[in-house]
């Protein structure tokens, strides 16, 4: 068996940017192990005063919208401009052997092969929350290795997209014109959580691409903004070209200024911290009910003793919470 790295060695590797042992990291924090756990939050504990210093993105928009794409081309400009980029992938909807997002590589040739990048695919822990647990410890742990950008990737349906918007700074929005339905259901949501919106694939689009600006501008216009100094801009790009890929960093980059210098950035990540944490205390008070002995034995019988109207829904949560150590 190959022998497991302490924690001190652990650390001294991801210091100094080792790929290898950040790997490793990565694969502590994933795991489910409780020893392994413990293992991960020691870690995690020594590394947190050098983490934070990444400018946070998170990329969102339904399959095809061309995410991949567009990744492998800003993150190698990211890196020709003298950037260490990371891309995590978030996909609950499946493991990382069930075709995730991020898990075929060759989706992004040139950035997984390049030193200055470093790609990893979703985590498979399953449920939605131990996916974000996850992904934010790496975030610290790739932080804490020196990565200056860490660009976050996720599918475009509802949940995933809230979860990765609240552990980022910034939240872009990769949408395609000429659909018509653009802003019907779930898309207006997501417009929600947008700190810009960028309609891709303008290199095929032209005719459409005006109107498109049009209408995602105003969208966006009567949406209350979520900062008083930020309403969020429109763009066009081309990932597959490159059109527009500066242009579009610029913007975040302004952001980033203008959030920094009016504290907002700070307070943001306050913000997210203190919901994360509230997060945990309600998925681990979960997983504890659900867990305990002498409510696993109980749930059944209340289940059908509700079913059957034979007790009120509050007496049966009364004495299911009573049970719990
Ligand atoms: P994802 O599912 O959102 O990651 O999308 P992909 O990056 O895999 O792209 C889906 C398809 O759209 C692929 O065939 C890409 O080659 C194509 N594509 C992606 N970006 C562009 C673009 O900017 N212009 C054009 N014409 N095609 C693109």
């Amino acid at each position: 068996m190959v022998k497991q790295p302490g924690v001190d060695e652990l650390y001294d590797g991801v210091r100094a940017g080792n790929r290898a042992l950040i790997g490793r990291a990565i694969t502590l924090i994933e795991s489910r192990n409780p020893a392994h756990q413990q293992k991960a939050q020691q870690l995690l504990h020594k590394l947190l005063p050098h983490a934070g210093g990444a400018q946070r993105v998170g990329i969102s928009g339904v399959p095809g919208v061309g995410k991949s794409t567009f990744i492998e081309k800003l993150g190698m400009w990211l890196v020709d401009e003298g950037n260490r980029v990371a891309v995590l992938a978030v996909d609950p909807s499946s493991g990382r052997t069930g075709g995730s997002i991020l898990g075929d590589k060759t989706r992004m040739e040139q950035l997984s092969a390049c030193e200055k990048a470093f790609i990893r695919p979703s985590p498979s822990a399953g449920v939605l929350g131990g996916v974000a647990r996850a992904t934010r410890e790496t975030m610290m742990v790739l932080e804490a290795a020196g990565f200056d950008v860490v660009l976050v990737e996720t599918v475009g349906t509802g949940q995933s997209e809230t979860m990765v918007a609240d552990m980022v700074d910034f939240f872009l929005v990769l949408m395609l014109p000429g659909a018509g339905d653009e802003l019907q259901g779930i898309k207006k949501g997501i417009l929600e959580l947008a700190d810009m919106v960028a309609i891709n694939k303008a290199d095929i689009f032209a005719e459409k691409l005006k109107q498109a600006v049009r209408e995602y501008k105003s969208a966006l216009h009567i949406l209350t903004d979520a900062s008083p100094s930020w309403h969020p801009p429109v763009v066009t790009c081309s990932g597959l070209k490159g059109d527009g890929v500066p242009e579009l960093w610029g913007q975040v980059e302004k952001h980033s200024r203008i959030m920094s210098e009016s504290g907002e950035r700070k307070a943001r990540r306050t913000e997210q911290r203190l919901t994360w944490l509230d997060t945990q205390v309600r998925d681990r008070l979960l997983q504890r009910f659900y867990n305990d002995d002498a409510v696993k034995a109980e749930l059944p019988s209340l289940r059908e003793k509700v079913k059957q109207g034979d007790i009120t829904v509050s007496a049966a949560a009364d004495k299911l919470l009573s049970l719990l150590k």
